[in-house]
């Protein structure tokens, strides 16, 4: 009898200990709602005093504009190349030589903080961008960005995470991250996340988000407004976050659609037009039409590094 109240009691102490020390674990047993709702709450704090951390200074930056090279990968593989694909090794030699060539990387956020409120950037900034969300981004490039300290941004597109968060299957030759996988992105403190549009990354019916022929300025509002708040609302219930930063699909933009983003609180618009372009302190327009340099895996690691300094 004895042995089965101690049984009972130690079960007591033991739900009462992790109710006082894993408050989201003692909701999971208790109600699924309210987990939901406890974790999501805690990792926005999570990540806003994580991000936070580098921006919450008083520090100012005497600079009154900053050159920002901007790098755009797409695919990451463990051998091959191509004009939009690199190696695992390529990309390791990428950021070693970032290292030595004296670059840091950075986060939009704070570029953006720079740029709005002054806040202080390294003094050589670099970004690194990662375009159409690849399943091969998270297998060989986050371990990598984790090895070498590295900050990036990765651009997704809704539908093709939506197709691969149905399908469930995730392959490194094809596949998009899922929801899941964007949040742990997220999570890990080495990547931001961007929107990309939610479906528009097509050639039709329309070249990404050009304005079809036939279609009225209002229909084309609503239509922009309806994909791109799609993927933001989605990103914000998948991961708690959403994104001040849109890169414009295949490179397409117009003042139209700038307009339109700009309303829908976007602050940092990316293109694909080659070069470097400088940000300058009170000069939100500067986060307009970024250039980028496309990272052609038949280039060397020095053909890149020429290229940021150029
Ligand atoms: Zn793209």
């Amino acid at each position: 009898m004895k042995k089965i109240f101690a049984v009972i009691f130690s079960i007591l102490i033991l739900v009462a200990s992790s109710a006082v020390f894993a408050p989201s674990a003692f909701l999971i047993a208790t109600n699924s709602n309210m987990m939901t709702v406890s974790l999501k709450e805690k990792n926005i704090f999570l990540k806003d005093s994580k991000k936070n951390s580098t921006i919450l200074t008083n520090e100012q930056d005497s600079r009154e504009k900053i050159r920002l090279p901007i790098v755009m990968y797409h695919k990451i593989s463990i051998d091959k190349k191509g004009t939009y694909m690199v190696n695992q090794w390529q990309l390791e030699s990428d950021l070693i030589a970032f290292q030595k060539a004296g670059y840091t990387t950075v986060f939009p956020s704070e570029i953006i903080s720079y740029v709005k409120q002054g806040k202080k950037l390294p003094s050589k900034p670099l970004l690194l961008t990662f375009d159409d969300g690849h399943y091969n981004n998270l297998c060989y490039a986050l371990p990598l960005l984790k090895k070498y300290n590295v900050k990036a941004l990765m651009n997704i597109i809704g539908q093709f995470s939506n197709n691969s968060s149905l399908v469930g299957d995730s392959n490194p030759a094809y596949s998009h991250v899922t929801w899941q996988q964007i949040k742990e992105l997220y999570d890990s403190g080495f990547f931001e996340i961007g929107n990309h549009s939610y479906n528009m990354h097509n050639y039709k019916p329309r070249f990404g988000i050009i304005q079809k022929k036939n279609e009225t300025s209002e229909e084309y509002y609503t239509c922009l407004k309806e994909d791109i708040g799609k993927l933001q609302n989605k990103l914000r219930l998948c991961a708690g976050v959403i994104p001040k930063v849109f890169a414009w699909p295949f490179g397409e933009y117009s003042t139209n659609a700038t307009n339109i983003l700009l309303s829908m609180g976007f602050e940092m618009f990316l293109t694909c037009n080659e070069g470097v372009s400088f940000i300058k302190k009170n000069n939100p327009s500067s986060l307009i039409q970024l250039k980028r340099i496309n990272r052609n895996g038949l280039f060397s690691t020095q053909e890149l590094i020429n290229k940021l300094s150029l």
